[in-house]
């Protein structure tokens, strides 16, 4: 079998009742596994969509519970709780305990440093950053992401965006244009 470099899709912001399922359905038909990074609040009132998620065999990191602005502004007992409850609520959906963590923002500072490190989880940011929320047309954000594609990268996409199926759809075509490979970011990094 010929080797082809892979490329992680990773998907903030979610879940999304509107959106999430469709993105989902478009994985399901390319049978490719990818990483949703949720928001513990969101992830609470849909847990049957989480388990889904679980169930189609992708990662599933957290997001933190409200994703709110003053995040990186908490104190790191704080930032530690907010991590513990959005955990809780994935392991309750899914039986699971979640190790994947992205920070809201992408933002770091030594108090997210340290909670990150005293709950255990693994922090994974991003290589190429498709600029999805910004409500540029669709085949804008396809190229921007597409003349970017290199192997080893950790694609940043949004399921609570109206169009994130029809991208994904896209971007998954021209991965495989390319001769990539989409994967989770389990995949991507070798972690059990
Ligand atoms: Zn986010």
């Amino acid at each position: 079998m010929l080797f082809r470099s892979l490329i992680a899709v990773t998907f903030d912001d979610g879940v999304d009742p509107d959106v999430t399922p469709a993105v989902l359905d478009v994985l399901r038909k390319h049978n490719v596994k990818c990483t949703f990074f949720v928001i513990g609040e969101k992830a609470q009132k849909y847990p049957e969509l989480v388990k889904r998620i679980f169930d189609d065999g992708h990662d599933i990191g957290n997001h933190s519970f409200y994703h709110k602005g003053s995040f990186p502004m908490q104190t790191t007992k704080a930032i530690k709780e907010e991590i513990c409850c959005c955990n809780n609520v994935i392991k309750k959906s899914v039986g699971e305990e979640c190790i994947l963590f992205r920070p809201p923002f992408g933002v770091t500072n030594p108090m997210i440093g340290k909670a990150v490190r005293e709950t255990n989880m693994i922090s994974i940011g991003w290589s190429i950053r498709s600029l999805d929320t910004i409500g540029q047309d669709i085949e804008k954000v396809r190229q921007r992401v597409a003349c970017q594609l290199n192997g080893g990268d950790v694609i940043l996409l949004h399921d609570n965006r109206k169009d994130a199926h029809i991208l994904t759809e896209m971007i998954l075509n021209d991965i495989n244009k390319k001769g990539f490979k989409a994967v989770s970011v389990k995949q991507l990094f070798n972690i059990k």
